[in-house]
């Protein structure tokens, strides 16, 4: 019997990836991880999954890797994520986020790998045309971050096109939470995504938090996202692989739950499942944040057969405070 081929995680230590390298051990598959730890930390990562500190873009690393450990799937989380930081230094997330990923595609495609799953965003879509936003809709990003991975996906598919590669492009709306097991979370003290950083305020490691623009023209004034729990992410990974394992074509699909919740609406329930009344400072918009971003997902449903489980916000910010409270429980023992 010839051995199971390994599923390179790139990215693996960070806070989405290591939620998938669960995934894969819990599905019976055999993750390897490359990261190189410039957000993510070992920590993450199981100590029985092999690990690689170093760069997607190391030509040579990923090359040895995949001869190496057998590789004939790539997922790839390794990127950089954050919004605003892109509209300040863009060429810093062409870099890391385009290509880096191009020379990551062309190994895969050197080596003889057969499918490549791609963490991309909807952040690709820009400012929707309409809500719920569908696959076919304009891709128009208005920012460095989204464009930065939709010319990834433009590589991916013209790649699949000319070279027997499979691609997959889940469009990821807003994730948030934490392992239900408590085995992972987002672990970056200097998170800037929303619910972590309300998590963070309500367990007291930040003096209250910033609302970033009430004058969008959105019910309550602050921007609507559609929080997507990361385990519920994790699992339409396994979704993506089993499609394209079983002969799906290449394809690109959203991952929300469609419908929207405000940055207003989000911090009550963070204050609610907290029980914590820290403060809120309402502020000027940030650059680049569209006012509403939610998912259609019929083609996750019906292509992927993608079924969440934690289609809650007062779930997801359950997991994620209760994340939250093992990183303070660490910290203060000395482990971090
Ligand atoms: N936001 C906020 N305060 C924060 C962090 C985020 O008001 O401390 C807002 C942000 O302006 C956006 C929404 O929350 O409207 C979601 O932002 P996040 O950074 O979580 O994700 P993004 O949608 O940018 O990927």
């Amino acid at each position: 019997m010839t051995a199971r081929k390994q599923i390179l995680v790139t990215g693996g230590a960070g806070y989405i990836g290591s939620h998938m390298v669960l995934a894969l051990l819990d599905a019976g598959e055999t993750p390897v991880v490359l990261d190189n730890l410039s957000t993510g930390t070992r920590l993450a990562v199981p100590a029985d999954v092999p690990f690689y500190e170093g760069d997607c873009g190391d030509p040579s690393l990923v090359e040895s890797i995949i001869r190496e450990r057998d590789i004939d799937t790539i997922i790839h989380f390794a990127a950089s994520i954050v919004v605003p930081v892109s509209v300040a230094d863009p060429l810093a997330y062409y870099e890391n986020n385009t290509v880096k990923s191009r020379s990551l595609i062309e190994r895969a495609v050197r080596a003889g790998v057969s499918t490549f799953i791609f963490s991309s965003t909807a952040a690709v879509y820009g400012n929707p045309e309409s809500v719920p936003v569908r696959e076919d809709s304009l891709t128009s990003p208005i920012n460095p971050y989204g464009r930065s991975k939709l010319m990834t996906e433009w590589m991916l598919s013209d790649t699949a096109h000319a070279r027997p590669l499979k691609y997959f492009a889940l469009r990821y709306f807003n994730v948030a939470g934490a392992d239900p097991a408590g085995r992972s979370g987002q672990s970056s003290p200097d998170a800037t995504h929303l619910i972590k950083v309300a998590v963070q305020a309500a367990t007291g490691k930040r003096s209250g938090m910033d609302v970033f623009g009430t004058d969008y023209p959105t019910p309550d004034g602050s921007c609507v996202r559609d929080y997507v729990h990361v385990s519920d992410l994790a699992q339409a990974h396994l979704d993506a692989l089993r499609h394209l394992r079983g002969g799906g074509e290449s394809a690109v699909s959203n991952i929300g739950y469609g419908h929207g919740f405000s940055v207003l609406e989000v911090i009550e329930a963070v204050k609610k499942e907290s029980g914590v009344d820290f403060e809120v400072r309402l502020k000027d918009r940030r650059s680049g944040d569209p006012a509403v971003l939610v998912a259609s997902n019929e083609r996750a449903q019906s292509l992927l057969k993608w079924t969440p489980r934690y289609d809650s916000l007062p779930v997801i910010i359950r997991d994620a405070l209760a994340w939250e409270r093992k990183l303070s429980e660490r910290l203060s023992a000395g482990r971090t």
